[in-house]
């Protein structure tokens, strides 16, 4: 069988990320494109497959292809398809359940209820980590052109745009004119959630690790958003800096911020969560003021992950808004990109990145 290179992991075995150049060429199945992979984003979900705590391979493979952050070109593709060869595409991540649930069968395999879903790079299909991969239309999201230098951030982006959205929708209970958003976490999701609250009108500080005068700050404030160090201000004393606190969104991974992130929130004010915390930890906290403040003030928290087709395309669009405002911004969220042979120095985060890029063509 023809065979191709690319990254892959044994699921389950610490540390496990190699390159192999064995990996099944894929031959597009009949009505599927075939794309040539650009670039693959390395995220934390990718770092935890590394690591053996997540991750499943294909049916019969000993191995997995790894990434789901994608930016690639189709080569080919059947006639009359919405995508055709040259055009820039992001492949979505979640595949719908062999059961066909409500929202599976209606393309929000986001919404899987069955949780019998799959995902390209993480849970039962390869992934993006290889020169070329097949796939059906349905899943290509194209983009201009002119995206092509940071295109690769659309699905970080369409996770954002997913999360914001429901919210937003959640809020149509009552008559919401939100005005302070907070964003915990300035890790890609976090600064990409600031921008996207900021392009909604929002006054929007991000609270984060990092000292103020830092990197990431000093970008953020050129989007025209605040940004407070967590080391410097304890996070239940934000409201009184910010004002009643209408959407607080969660990216900092760290469950000790979960708490936290809930109690911020003023009256009618909605939570979103996005952090996939691994392992389990307990914390001790008053749940008696916890949920009278969630009953008395109308709030509402709710978890987020993934995003279908209608959210990539969001996301497109805001990137697009994004660099025709502040050109060259989202390019700068990118701080490093290495050949995929590099993959080991890829997965170390260093203190200073924000997106790593393995570049394969
Ligand atoms: C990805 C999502 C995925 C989630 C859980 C995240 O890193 O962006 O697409 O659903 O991990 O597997």
């Amino acid at each position: 069988m023809p065979a191709m290179r690319a990254v892959a992991v044994v699921p389950g075995r610490h540390g496990s990320a190699h390159l192999r150049d064995d990996a099944p060429d894929p031959r597009p199945a009949e009505g599927h494109a075939l794309v040539r992979v650009l670039e693959a984003g390395v995220c934390g979900t990718d770092v935890e497959i590394h690591d053996g705590l997540y991750g499943e391979a294909p049916p019969g493979s000993g191995f997995l292809i790894l990434g789901h952050e994608n930016l690639g070109l189709v080569e080919s593709s059947p006639p009359g398809a919405p995508v055709q060869p040259g055009d820039l595409v992001v492949a979505t991540v979640r595949r719908p359940c062999p059961e066909r649930c409500p929202p599976c069968a209606r393309g929000q395999n986001d919404m899987c209820m069955t949780g019998h879903f799959l995902e390209r790079g993480i849970r039962g299909l390869h992934g993006f980590m290889s020169e070329r991969y097949s796939e059906s239309p349905a899943y290509l999201v194209k983009l201009p052109r002119h995206l092509r230098g940071f295109a690769v951030l659309l699905e970080p982006m369409s996770v954002v745009q997913k999360g914001i959205d429901h919210a937003y929708r959640i809020q149509e209970r009552l008559s919401w004119e939100p005005r302070t958003a907070v964003v915990l976490g300035a890790g890609p999701v976090g600064i990409l959630a600031a921008m996207t609250l900021r392009l909604r009108g929002l006054d929007v500080t991000v609270a984060a690790l990092e000292p103020e005068g830092s990197f990431k700050d000093l970008l953020l404030r050129e989007a025209g958003v605040h940004y407070v160090s967590s080391a410097a201000i304890p996070l239940a004393e934000l409201p009184r800096r910010t004002g009643r606190i209408d959407i607080v969104f969660e990216a900092t991974g760290a469950t000790a911020v979960v708490f936290p992130a809930m109690r911020m929130l003023g009256p009618d004010g909605v939570c979103i969560l996005s952090s996939v915390t691994g392992g389990s930890q307990s914390i001790e906290v008053d749940l008696a003021t916890w949920n009278r403040e969630m009953v008395l003030g109308n709030r509402v928290v709710f978890g987020t992950v993934n995003a279908g087709r209608a959210h990539f395309e969001a996301g497109a669009r805001d990137l697009e808004i994004t660099e025709a405002r502040l050109p060259g911004w989202l390019g700068r969220l990118i701080t490093r990109r290495l050949p995929f042979t590099d993959v080991d120095k890829a997965l170390v985060r260093r203190p200073e990145d924000i997106k790593t890029v393995l570049v394969f063509h």
